[in-house]
């Protein structure tokens, strides 16, 4: 009977472990406690995915307005080829 109550309260404990525990969705590591995590939509990401992930967005608009540069400079480009 003892055993049984004992195999419970282990099966509880690692399900609260499981709870804490994610995986980043974006390179695999595993949180628990000491890496830090954010849910993000259904997936969760570590706090250095998340880091990498600002420093990128942070960039966003200026790769924006290079990409824009990119497509006027191949519009001008087609431009002058059909001319
Ligand atoms: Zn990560």
């Amino acid at each position: 009977m003892e055993s049984i109550i004992e195999g419970k309260k282990m099966e509880a404990y690692a399900e609260h472990r499981t709870k804490d525990m994610h995986v980043c969705a974006l390179c695999g590591a595993i949180g628990y406690r000491k890496r830090p995590m954010r849910p993000v939509g259904q997936k969760w990401v570590c706090i250095d995915c998340l880091r990498a992930l600002k420093e990128m967005l942070e960039g966003l608009d200026q790769w924006e307005a290079e990409i824009q540069l990119e497509k006027e400079m191949a519009k001008k480009i087609d431009e002058t080829m059909r001319a």
